[in-house]
């Protein structure tokens, strides 16, 4: 048996909670789910969605409000003092900017998800901290699961309070429940009567929730017996702040998003009616994963609204600054930076733009794409972030306010970099997204040949398996051989980019293969072998990235822009080395001696090595290090 410490789920228990709550049907096509297949399925994601004119006009009010809004707003003070002023907040509630996306007929602005993510990506330009308030509320927090599961009447009851600006919070995290849900301690048991539930625990890192009218709470709730075995039951609620027993308990505070409105909050007895339930009992996290499949579709777009304000900063300053004899943009290691960031931004624009118009024509299944969006964007934005920190030297590393106290022109690229670490860990950190995109990428292959391989499957379930088997693989893999990637002129309509999509319809099918072979390869322990999955993620994305920036290009060389095709064209050239790198190392050369070494690290075999330094662990966290050692006793299967 696998022994797990005291009170958190085992591994296997952590795998049974997500595979439930997981979406495991396609309600729509997916280019991304293809790729992994190994068809390039171009007519999913070309021609690039165009842009919705009427909609652009229909926005344009007030996207000029918030622009004028955010030219006066004074970001410095803000990251400063860790506070956003009220006189800001009720501007913006006043400009509808808490409904940018809740229906008129609720008093919202009815703006499509397009709109709202520009809006998103023109804050971030300006101002982490003004983002994730708008932004926890509308992506995450109580419009977004409404919009999807509310009733007709909970809709009423709340809308309206939404878009005049009550402000909502989204409560999954908790101190032992971070990527893993099963975790949670939170709970909520009926009232005698039924027509209520009682809220008891405590939620960490819950954004907005210092400030917040409304939250939605995931809690467990009674199990239900399915099968003869007790199954774990988490339900969604809608709970009011000013219910009695609701309690902000700390306000945390973070390296950047200085100003978040952060906190722990504790829920004592309190009293929840039954109809605000949202969705259904049990329903909570599958809420929470769909809320996150569209509402990450925010982050991708921000990341690129803030990489385009350092590309600007960073090539004024790659123009102004001389240093040697020339500006700093004409020594060939700071040009190759501005090089990449222009063209990194242009994929990163690309991605967030086709993910979002693809999410608005409602019948695309928009998972895999949003995931891989998410994961990509946040990392490619944190390196430009840092390369713009690099060509502003010393002046990217002072803060905004000490530039201007010595009469420099203070660019916060400082607070930029703070601002934007978090991207690659909440709303599903970059290994999370992997491991989500990984499970799909296989899942064909599972539900096909698993049981084939599974120790455990009857002989009932393997004879299904390999009637699965002979009807797929005889046609599926031979095609994975052949493709239009391989004709000389195909693509053509893409000009001076048709190179690289027969490169990706080539590579498709590749990864594909490489995908079926780690398969047989490894069997079952492929789903251990993170490295490895990674690596096929992250062709996958790359893939995709150079697909959607090509794709863009083409759309923008219709309409006259010719320079778009020699940012794709860059941008494509560096995907492709990384691409030929993850597919040179596919399995790893020495995936199994880093995976023994970190495991000695772990038990301290090296601890010689930590010798004349002062220990970052107070004593405080000496309670951390002894919960390390009981998790040291955990019984994990080696991957290799
Ligand atoms: C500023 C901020 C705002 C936030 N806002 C909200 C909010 O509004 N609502 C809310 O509910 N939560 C919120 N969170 C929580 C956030 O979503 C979590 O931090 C995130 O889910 C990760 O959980 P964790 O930090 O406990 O990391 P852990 O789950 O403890 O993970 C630690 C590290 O291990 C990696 N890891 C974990 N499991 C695996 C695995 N199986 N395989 C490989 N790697 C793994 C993780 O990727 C991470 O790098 C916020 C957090 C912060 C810091």
């Amino acid at each position: 048996m696998a022994q797990h410490a005291a009170g958190l789920a085992s591994e296997k228990e952590a795998r049974d909670v997500a595979e439930a709550a997981r979406e495991s049907e396609w309600s729509g096509p997916s280019f991304v789910r293809e790729l992994f297949l190994g068809r390039f399925r171009l007519d999913l994601i070309h021609p690039h969605p165009a842009e919705d004119t009427a909609e652009t006009a229909r926005a344009k009010p007030f996207m000029d409000t918030l622009r004028h809004f955010l030219k006066r707003v004074d970001s410095d003070m803000i990251d400063r003092t860790g506070d956003i002023p009220e006189e800001y907040v009720q501007e913006l509630r006043d400009m509808g900017a808490f409904g940018i996306k809740i229906p008129t007929e609720y008093g919202g602005l009815g703006l499509s998800y397009t709109s709202y993510v520009k809006a998103m990506a023109m804050v971030t330009s300006k101002d982490g901290s003004l983002t994730a308030l708008l932004s926890a509320h509308q992506s995450i927090g109580l419009p977004q699961p409404l919009k999807l599961f509310g009733t007709d009447e909970q809709k009423q009851r709340f809308f309206p309070r939404l878009a005049k600006g009550a402000i909502s919070a989204f409560a999954l995290t908790e101190v032992d429940a971070g990527s893993d849900p099963a975790n949670m301690h939170a709970h909520a048991e009926p009232s005698a009567d039924g027509k209520e539930f009682i809220l008891n625990g405590e939620k960490l890192w819950c954004t907005n929730g210092t400030r917040a009218e409304l939250f939605v709470v995931m809690a467990r709730t009674p199990d239900v017996v399915v099968n003869g075995k007790a199954r774990k039951q988490i339900t969604a609620f809608i709970v009011e702040a000013s219910t009695p027993g609701v309690e902000v308990v700390h306000r945390c505070r973070f390296m950047g998003l200085k100003a978040i409105e952060n906190g722990v909050i504790r829920f004592t007895n309190v009293r929840i009616p039954r109809e605000n339930i949202l969705w259904g009992e049990g329903k909570g996290l599958k809420l929470a994963l769909i809320t996150l499949n569209t509402g990450r579709l925010t982050l991708p777009a921000s990341a690129a609204g803030g990489s385009k304000a350092l590309l600007q900063a960073s090539r004024t300053w790659a123009n102004e600054r001389v240093q040697w004899g020339a500006p700093i943009g004409k020594h060939e290691a700071v040009a190759q930076k501005v090089a990449m960031m222009a063209a990194n931004t242009f994929a990163m624009e690309s991605i967030a733009g086709l993910t979002v118009g693809l999410a608005e024509q409602g019948h695309y299944d928009i998972r895999l794409e949003a995931a891989i969006a998410k994961m990509y964007n946040t990392e490619h934005g944190w390196h430009i972030v840092d390369d713009a920190l690099q060509i502003r030297g010393g002046r990217g590393y002072e803060t905004a306010d000490s530039l201007r106290a010595r009469g420099e022109q203070p660019i916060p690229i400082e607070r930029a970099m703070r601002d934007s670490r978090i991207n690659l860990i909440f709303e599903g950190s970059s290994e999370i997204m992997r491991l989500f995109i990984a499970r799909e990428a296989v899942d064909h292959h599972f539900k096909t040949a698993f049981a084939l391989v599974d120790k455990d499957s009857s002989k009932s379930e393997k004879a299904a398996a390999f009637g699965r088997v002979m009807k797929f693989y005889p046609t599926w893999y031979p095609a994975r051989w052949i493709g239009k990637g391989q004709l000389p002129g195909s693509f053509g309509e893409f000009g001076k980019l048709a190179g690289h999509m027969r490169y990706a319809e080539r590579h498709a099918r590749k990864l594909g293969r490489a995908i079926f072979h780690a398969m047989v390869k490894l069997g079952p322990k492929l789903e251990r072998r993170q490295l490895v999955l990674f690596r096929a993620v992250d062709i996958g994305a790359e893939l995709f990235a150079m697909t959607a920036s090509c794709v863009k290009a083409r759309m923008l060389g219709e309409q006259g822009n010719k320079e778009a095709a020699t940012l794709a064209d860059l941008f494509c050239r560096a995907a492709k080395v990384r691409i030929d790198q993850l597919f040179a190392g596919f399995y790893g050369d020495f995936d199994g001696e880093m995976y023994r070494v970190a495991q000695q690290v772990m038990k301290g075999e090296h601890a010689w090595l930590e010798t004349g330094i002062i220990s970052l662990l107070d004593d405080e966290a000496s309670t951390t290090a002894s919960r390390t050692t009981a998790a040291r006793n955990v019984e994990v299967p080696q991957p290799v």
